[in-house]
């Protein structure tokens, strides 16, 4: 590879799981980002360097040509819209699901749903399709809070364990959908360093079916 790759990792979970599969690919950072304050981290390779953004930013900066490839949730794709950007690989880590939840043995709402949720496109398209019109409000975090306090009848979530929903009297509903993080590749990159990011997609690829 010569033309310079620039990868988008949010931290966390998606960073500690991509960590071994670009590691496979001979590629492995300089610093840590838990640790260092900096947003652009070099790589052991002078061609691949990573910028560290908010998980839900992944895509923007993908689509708009800040990063040429970046991982991100399939929730967060979701819910961004996937505009300008291919989904080539499913990287398959940081599995979960996006589910609706409610109260444990919580009475039928009359009425309209209230729905309390990070995922409110996600959440649209659901009930959309099912021809079910529901009152969504908008939250950042914490959304199991909102039953407790009254304000919602249910929230859609991202549920792994389950035990976040129990520890705060929820139960797991519907399924809306599997969740696992994606690479994602820029339009143009794709395109104008069409070699380099192919040989880094088969890379990947590699990395998932032996991991
Ligand atoms: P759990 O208690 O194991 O069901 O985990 C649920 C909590 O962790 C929720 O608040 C989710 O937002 C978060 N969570 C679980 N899995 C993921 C994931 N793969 N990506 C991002 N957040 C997750």
């Amino acid at each position: 590879m010569s033309e310079m790759l620039t990868i988008a990792l949010s931290k966390g979970r998606i960073f500690k799981d991509t960590l071994p599969l670009l590691a496979h690919a001979g590629i492995e950072p300089v610093e840590d980002p838990e640790k260092s304050r900096k947003l652009i981290i070099g790589t052991n390779r002078d061609d691949v360097r990573l910028i560290i953004v908010r998980a839900s930013d992944v895509p923007t900066y993908v689509q708009y040509g800040g990063a040429d490839l970046g991982v991100a949730g399939k929730d967060v794709l979701m819910e961004h819209g996937g505009e300008g950007l291919y989904e080539p690989l499913d990287l398959q880590i940081a599995k979960c699901k996006l589910m609706t939840a409610g109260p444990k043995d919580a009475s039928p709402v009359q009425g309209r749903l209230r729905i309390a949720t990070k995922f409110v496109n996600s959440t649209k398209r659901y009930y959309a399709e099912q021809g079910k019109q529901v009152d969504i409000i908008k939250l950042y975090g914490s959304m199991e809070l909102a039953p407790l306090v009254g304000m919602a009848d249910m929230i859609v979530d991202l549920v792994d364990t389950g035990n976040t929903l129990i520890a705060n009297g929820l139960e797991p509903w519907d399924h809306i959908a599997d969740i696992s993080s994606r690479l994602i590749v820029n339009k143009a990159s794709m395109k104008m360093k069409h070699d380099t990011v192919k040989s880094f997609i088969n890379m990947m690829e590699e990395a998932v079916k032996k991991q």
